[in-house]
C-alpha cells in the first residue's frame, strides 16, 4: 500500500479558462434545461426497456427467438442505466439534491446488482481524482491477473495478457456483485482509498438493494424456467454487460496515448489535477452519435472527467471548449477517430506491458 499522501494542485491557466468558458456556455437556462431533459428522456427509456422486456421473459414465456430478443432488451437497458443513468447519478448530475442523485444512483443496487455507495468511493474519489495513479486508481489495478500500467511488476503469464483479458473483462460484473462489494466491506478501503462502513440509510440501501437485485434477477425467474436456462440467462447478461463496461472504461484510460504514473513522480512534477486528468484519458469516436448516446457520453471521457457534475449531454460541445484551450495551454488531448483505433491501441498497450522486462529466455521461449 502506497504510504504517499497524494495531492494535487488544483489550478492552472488551462483549466481556469475552460472553466470559465465552459460556465459561460452553461448560463443559458435553455441549454441546461435542454441538457436535463435529454437526461431524463434517456432514463425513461432505459427503464422501460429493462422492465418491457423483462415482463415479456417472465408473464408471456415467448419462445426461444423472442426469448432471445427479450434477453438482449434487459441487457441494453442494463448497459443504458449503467451508463447514462447511475454514473450521471451517483455523480450528482441529475439533480440539485444530494438525496435524489443517491437515489437514482441507487439503481444500480437494485437492478444492475452492485453498491451504488462502494461505486461512489471506487469511482468518484479512487479512480476520478487518482486517475491511473498506480496504488490509488482502483480500475487500473489488476495485479496478479494482468499488468496494466509500467510501474506494476512483471509476471511471466502477462505475456498472454492480451488474450485472457477479455475474460477477466467479462466476470467484472460478477465481481462487483460478490466479492468486490464484501471485500470493500471488510477491508474499509477501496484501493488506497478509504470507506467508511454503511449506516443508516446508506447501509438500508446496500441491503435492500441486494435483495430486490437477487429477486427480480434470479428468484423470480427460477419460479418461471428450469434452474440451466436461468443460470444461461442470468451469466450471459453479466458477461456482456461487464464486457462492454470495461471495455469503455479501458479504451478511455489503458490506451498507448495516456500517461500513466505513480505517487512519486506526481509529487515531483507538480502536475496540476487537470492537466494530468486530460493527459491520463483519451476520448474516442467522438463523431458518432449513436455511441455516444449508447455509453452516456464516456467516449467523451476528458470531458467527463473534467466536468463529472454537468449532465453527459452537454459533452460534445464542452469537448470543443476543452481542445481549444488544451491547444492553447500545450496540454497532450487525445481523442481516437474510431472505435477499432481504441481497440487496437488498447491491445497494443497490453502487448508490449505483458513483454516488457520478461528475461530473454522466457520471451524466446
Ligand atoms: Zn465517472
Amino acid at each position: 500500500m502506497p504510504a504517499q499522501k497524494l495531492s494535487f494542485e488544483t489550478g492552472g491557466d488551462f483549466i481556469v479558462e475552460t472553466r470559465r468558458e465552459v460556465d459561460e456556455y452553461l448560463k443559458s437556462r435553455r441549454i441546461r434545461a435542454w441538457g436535463r431533459a435529454q437526461l431524463y428522456a434517456k432514463a425513461f427509456v432505459s427503464f422501460a426497456l429493462v422492465a418491457v422486456s423483462w415482463s415479456m421473459l417472465m408473464f408471456a414465456q415467448p419462445g426461444v427467438l423472442l426469448g432471445l430478443l427479450c434477453l438482449a432488451g434487459v441487457m441494453l437497458g442494463a448497459i443504458l442505466i449503467g451508463f447514462c443513468v447511475q454514473h450521471d447519478a451517483n455523480h450528482g448530475a441529475y439533480f440539485r439534491s444530494r438525496r435524489f442523485n443517491h437515489l437514482v444512483g441507487w439503481t444500480s443496487d437494485a437492478l444492475l446488482g452492485f453498491s451504488s455507495y462502494a461505486w461512489r468511493v471506487k469511482h468518484n474519489v479512487a479512480h476520478h481524482t487518482y486517475t491511473n495513479v498506480d496504488g490509488y486508481d482502483d480500475d487500473i489495478n489488476q495485479t496478479p491477473f494482468a499488468r496494466l500500467m509500467p510501474s506494476q511488476p512483471q509476471r511471466s503469464w502477462y505475456r498472454l495478457q492480451h488474450i485472457y483479458i477479455w475474460a477477466l473483462y467479462s466476470m467484472m460484473v460478477i465481481r462487483w456483485q460478490t466479492g468486490a462489494d464484501i471485500a470493500a466491506l471488510a477491508k474499509g478501503r477501496i484501493g488506497n482509498t478509504k470507506m467508511r462502513a454503511p449506516k443508516r440509510w446508506d447501509l438500508a440501501g446496500m441491503i435492500a438493494g441486494k435483495i430486490i437485485f437477487v429477486t427480480w434477477a434470479i428468484v423470480i425467474p427460477l419460479l418461471v424456467y428450469p434452474w440451466w436456462v436461468v443460470a444461461i440467462g442470468y451469466v450471459s447478461f453479466a458477461m456482456i454487460t461487464s464486457l462492454v463496461t470495461a471495455t469503455t472504461f479501458q479504451l478511455a484510460h489503458c490506451v498507448e496515448e495516456a500517461h500513466f504514473t505513480t505517487a512519486e513522480e506526481l509529487g515531483a512534477s507538480k502536475t496540476p489535477w487537470a492537466v494530468h486528468e486530460v493527459e491520463t484519458t483519451v476520448d474516442f469516436c467522438p463523431r458518432n452519435a449513436v455511441l455516444t448516446w449508447m455509453l452516456g457520453g464516456l467516449n467523451y471521457q476528458i470531458e467527463h472527467h473534467l466536468f463529472p457534475r454537468v449532465p453527459h449531454t452537454h459533452y460534445p460541445r464542452i469537448a470543443e471548449i476543452v481542445r481549444r484551450n488544451a491547444e492553447k495551454h500545450g496540454v497532450r488531448y487525445t481523442a481516437q477517430p474510431s472505435l477499432w483505433a481504441a481497440l487496437r491501441s488498447h491491445q497494443r498497450h497490453l502487448r508490449s506491458l505483458g513483454r516488457l522486462g520478461v528475461p530473454a529466455e522466457i520471451e524466446m521461449g
